[in-house]
């Protein structure tokens, strides 16, 4: 396997994750083009997402604004939808608010304000994702549920922002289905008050299927397309 080029690597971990997507959505019944595919390249370089979208992927998902902003400028003749789904401080807004199409970690009314005006400041419109907290861990980022009516009503009514809907990652420990099930739950009462509101992300590369299976429309995954990333200090 040493001669695979870096092309043939990412080639096959597509084509096994395209076939886990079709497998999951023959599975619950629903039809392929239902779910999007964000590519999480994080520490990965501009080259790989590059080779993604000569292989077709649309959208990418970054993590920390530093190597995001710098890897979106790289690829900016690309025309890719650029995913922000790391924990967001509100210094880095001014920045992301510059490449990011999508915001998947929108878990505070401070963020709401800021993401909105600097938005607005830039020119551009972008889609928000109040990220639900399915554990009590607050390290990990996301609201409470009980916060996100409030959050999404927020969102819906800022300037510079629109609401796509929600978005989580599944607790360590608990099964991910049990999870996702809840985020289902909360996604829907959102979309009742927000009708345009469709978005559920949910799933990385080991959890897909289930994330499927319980609605989600945007799948996060890193690991299975680009290999194991390199333990991150920080
Ligand atoms: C890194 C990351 C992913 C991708 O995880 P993999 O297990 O590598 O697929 C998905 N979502 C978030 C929020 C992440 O930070």
């Amino acid at each position: 396997m040493t001669n695979r080029t870096r092309r043939e690597e990412i080639a096959a971990g597509l084509a096994e994750v395209e076939e886990r997507i079709e497998e999951a959505c023959r599975a619950a019944g629903r039809t392929r083009e239902e779910v999007t595919l964000v590519a999480v390249t994080k520490t990965y370089p501009a080259s790989d997402v590059r080779l993604l979208a000569e292989l077709g992927v649309r959208d990418v998902g970054e993590n920390r604004d530093q190597e995001a902003s710098a890897k979106a400028r790289e690829c900016a003749d690309l025309g890719l939808a650029w995913h922000f789904i790391g924990q967001l401080q509100t210094n880095k807004v001014r920045s992301v608010v510059r490449y990011a199409d999508v915001v998947h970690s929108v878990d505070r009314l401070r963020l709401v304000s800021a993401l909105g005006g600097e938005a607005v400041r830039a020119g551009r419109e972008v889609t928000c994702l109040v990220q639900v907290a399915l554990d009590d861990d607050p390290a990990r980022g996301g609201a409470r549920p009980g916060d996100v009516p409030a959050l999404a009503d927020a969102v819906a009514a800022t300037e510079g922002l629109r609401l796509g809907g929600v978005m989580a990652v599944a607790p360590l420990g608990e099964e991910p289905g049990r999870a996702f099930a809840g985020l289902r739950e909360i996604a829907r009462a959102v979309r009742e008050a927000h009708p345009g509101a469709d978005v559920v992300s949910a799933g990385m590369s080991g959890d897909l299927s289930e994330a499927v299976a319980n609605g989600a429309t945007h799948l996060r995954v890193g690991t299975a397309l680009l290999g194991r990333r390199k333990p991150f200090v920080r």
